[in-house]
């Protein structure tokens, strides 16, 4: 794959974005490149030195942009509107065709300040960084879209937090997106009344993520496209057990692909009250309120899009979403426990006994997927169990038990283990177990996959 650089963004005109400059980085160390992802995109022959040069240092990437941009946005954040934000500590530093044929950006956090940084730093810590790329790695292998980490280069400068011990150690990371368009991108056009940049923006997300033309029906249809999208990256999270913890409407991309990892956790057992951000007071992002959540946030989208489109193609694109979501929940959590759908009615009782004997006996999600992939439970699975085993009798295995993976023990990505990888960074400097956890985990998406 030849690196074929894109900058279709610039269609969408100055409205839209801040040219800005990156924040001098005199210490850089590479930390973590992806090369998986560099292939896709055709970046991944640059040597260690031409990496840092373009992903610590910023320097453009041929034919692509010139400058890197802040976007404008704006969002609700917990449900509260909020006209202040935008990109505050990252840009948008290239676009680019990956072997996909698909239109991806290179968007950066802990870059430097921008005119959206308000009272921050623009600076990522190390931690989160690190962080960024458990969730993005563990994600991918369970089959949830989701932005990839891309490059992550600590950057030696002392940074203070309140939920970190401070000074803590900064580093700058590059994601690998399906686009830096989000639902707050909408909110913002409508918050200003501006009909024609809106117009533009529906035209260019259609044109660049959906293959289709805008036309009369181009915001309806946007917005049917979102709710699939968002309504299948619910489901996944779902089935991955995954709790975001920040599901804002700026954090809300309008391909569907999850991005944008702070306080996520994985969920320990089937627990919808679960919450992962310890300022989610209320639990308004726990584990099963997700799909609600997200739901609200495409109800944001509609409610934009009223600026340039009536309302009832809109609410009927909204009423697609519970469908979207029970359909792909379905899907995925069979998909996990690696067997073969049936149909609709028999895959939804599994779901249903699935559900039940989960949060009935509180089982630990990673151990009992490992057991029970290929649908053949073990014995000491008991009698809360039974309906299931029941169902599964009719179901056949996706994929042979036969990847090494499933001789061995099984992968998670619980909060301990994410402070225990950290512990062994922050104490000793010692990146193996970090790097090994990474293979692991890539190991196990051999076998699911
Ligand atoms: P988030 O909750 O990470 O999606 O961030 C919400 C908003 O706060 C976005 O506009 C971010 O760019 C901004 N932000 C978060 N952390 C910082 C920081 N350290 N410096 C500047 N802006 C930030
Ligand atoms: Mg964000």
């Amino acid at each position: 794959m030849d690196f074929t650089p894109q900058q279709a963004i610039l269609e969408l005109g100055d409205a839209f974005y801040d040219r800005v400059a990156a924040a001098l980085f005199p210490q850089t160390s590479l930390r973590f490149r992806n090369d998986r992802a560099a292939a896709e995109v055709g970046l991944d022959g640059l040597s260690d030195e031409e990496w840092v040069a373009h992903f610590g240092r910023f320097q453009p990437l041929r034919g692509s942009l010139e400058a890197p941009l802040a976007l404008r946005y704006h969002g609700h954040q917990f449900r509260v509107y909020n006209p202040e934000i935008g990109d505050g500590r990252g840009f948008l530093f290239a676009q680019m065709t990956d072997s996909h044929g698909r239109l991806m950006d290179l968007g950066t956090k802990g870059s430097g300040q921008t005119p959206y940084s308000r009272f921050g730093d623009g600076r990522l810590t190390l931690k989160g960084g690190v962080r960024e790329i458990l969730a993005t790695e563990m994600l991918e292998a369970l089959n949830v879209p989701t932005s990839r980490t891309f490059s992550l280069i600590e950057t030696r400068e002392e940074l203070h937090r309140g939920d970190e011990p401070s000074p803590t150690r900064s580093s700058v990371l590059v994601r690998l997106n399906h686009g830096h368009i989000r639902i707050g991108t909408f909110q913002r056009l409508a918050h200003f009344q501006e009909a024609e940049a809106m117009e533009r923006l529906v035209a260019y997300v259609l044109r660049h993520y959906y293959g289709e033309e805008p036309g009369a029906d181009g915001p309806a249809r946007l917005l049917a496209h979102v709710c699939e999208r968002t309504g299948t990256m619910a489901a996944r999270f779902m089935a991955a057990g995954f709790v975001h913890g920040v599901l804002n409407s700026d954090n809300i991309n309008v391909t569907g692909e999850s991005f944008d990892y702070g306080p996520w956790r994985f969920a320990p057992f089937w627990e919808p009250g679960f919450t992962a951000a310890y300022f989610d007071h209320a639990g308004l992002y726990a584990f099963g309120r997700q799909p609600e959540a997200i739901y609200w946030d495409a109800m944001q989208l509609a409610i934009s899009l009223r600026l340039i489109a009536d309302e009832e193609p809109l609410i009927e694109a909204m009423e697609a979403y519970p469908e979207t979501y029970q359909r792909e929940v379905t899907k995925a959590l069979l998909w996990r426990l690696g067997v073969n759908p049936r149909g609709t009615e028999a895959d939804g009782i599994l779901t249903r006994v699935l559900e039940k004997a989960l949060a009935e006996t509180l089982t630990p999600l990673d151990e009992f997927f490992f057991d029970a992939f290929g649908g053949e439970l073990p014995t000491h699975y008991g009698e809360a169990f039974d309906d299931l085993r029941g169902q599964l009798e009719f179901y056949q295995p996706r994929k042979a038990r036969d990847h090494a993976y499933w001789s061995g023990t099984p992968c998670s990505m619980l909060i301990d283990e994410v402070e225990t990888l950290w512990a062994s960074i922050a104490e000793s400097d010692d990146w193996a177990p970090l790097h090994a956890k990474v293979a692991a985990i890539r190991h196990m998406a051999e076998a699911l996959a």
